[in-house]
């Protein structure tokens, strides 16, 4: 399949807003391909503008809607990269089969995704810790009700500068743990990035806002004994002799940055597993003195210290202000890479001319 490129002519040159607001502004240029009568078609990167679907969208009423996130950052030597793309197309192809949407050529999407940036590289902010955010997403669009999977698809990618995650800084956040709501179950689709997962997760997610909390916990939806993840953030503990994570059951999203800092942990001579983590376990160790810190991984903060955890009536708490010793280490040896700051020894960057 052929790529066709319209270019928007742009009078001014581009001016990003002082105050980068997370997902609210969004570059000239989009990619779109539409799937009908069986094969990916009409491939373009064209204006970014609003596009008319039918009130009787499958997507709508059925939730046939993926997506993904990763970011283009603009590096210190000047050079345009983004982080391990190959692993988010990959990610959302299986997202794609899961929910019965068609699966799209990584290799292609991945061309167009690289020349979109390219012809966009005036959005990326070059401030530190600004990225310009990357959204691919498909939707079915077929006009028809009645379940089953839709014939007609649009997978689009659009593009938004964004500022750093913690504008005051790298500040340690405070998780609320329940039992009134569960996030996703085993041979579900919480291993797919699916539209659906997010809007089941808001009510609990506003009880936590409400109780001055900034994320939920998720524990396992059938024993609920187990630690899943926070928000949209895998999650890493850190005992006296390992740093545990939630080995991935099914429920849980295979986060690249989760699979990115175990990599590096290992490396780091760390006890690093992935297993089974009871939440009763995480407290005793806190009261036995074992529990040194918490964070989560996550493409928009990259690392995201835990400041408190509170569960029923209990409470770990480690310091308001200071991240800890790894979380920190870790969140500038990922960053590091990135900007291009160290050496990318994993072959992590994807370069864009
Ligand atoms: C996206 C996401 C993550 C983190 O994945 P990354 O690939 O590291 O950005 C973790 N949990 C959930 C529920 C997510 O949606």
């Amino acid at each position: 399949m052929e790529l066709k490129i319209e270019k928007v002519n742009r009078t001014t040159p581009v001016v990003l807003p002082d105050n980068l607001v997370f997902g609210a502004n969004f570059s000239d240029h989009m990619f779109v391909m539409d799937w009908e009568g069986g094969e990916w078609k009409n491939a373009t990167i064209k204006k970014y503008e609003d596009f008319a679907m039918s009130p009787a969208a499958m997507s709508l009423h059925y939730g046939q809607a993926i997506f993904e996130g990763l970011k283009a950052y603009k590096q210190d030597n000047g050079n345009i990269a983004i982080f391990r793309p190959d692993k988010n197309l990959e990610r959302m192809n299986n997202s794609a089969a899961r929910l019965c949407m068609p699966t799209f050529d990584v290799n292609f999407v991945m061309d167009a995704l690289t020349k979109l940036i390219s012809i966009e590289k005036d959005w990326i902010p070059t401030q530190p810790g600004y990225s310009l955010y990357i959204r691919p997403f498909m939707c079915a669009t077929e006009p028809a009700l009645g379940v089953r999977p839709a014939n007609k698809y649009k997978l689009f990618i659009i593009l938004s500068p964004v500022g750093p995650y913690y504008p005051q800084g790298f500040k340690p956040v405070p998780i609320y743990c329940t039992r009134n709501y569960v996030r996703a179950v085993r041979k579900g689709v919480g291993d797919c990035k699916c539209a659906g997962n997010y809007a089941a997760s808001l009510k609990a997610q506003a009880e936590a806002k409400a109780e001055g909390y900034a994320q939920v916990l998720w524990l396992d939806a059938i024993e609920q004994r187990f630690i899943e993840e926070v928000g949209t953030m895998n999650l890493f503990i850190r005992f006296k002799d390992e740093v545990a994570t939630p080995r991935l059951t099914g429920s849980i999203l295979p986060g690249v940055t989760r699979m990115s800092a175990i990599q590096v942990l290992k490396d780091w001579g760390y006890n690093m597993v992935e297993r089974d983590i009871t939440i009763d376990e995480v407290f005793e160790a806190n009261e036995a003195g074992n529990l040194l810190e918490v964070f989560g991984t996550g493409t928009a903060a990259v690392i995201s210290a835990v400041s408190k955890i509170k569960f029923d009536e209990k409470m770990v708490n480690f310091s308001d202000d200071e991240p800890g010793e790894l979380s920190k280490k870790l969140y500038k040896e990922i960053t590091d890479i990135q900007y291009a700051r160290i050496e990318d020894r994993y072959g992590w960057i994807k370069n864009v001319d």
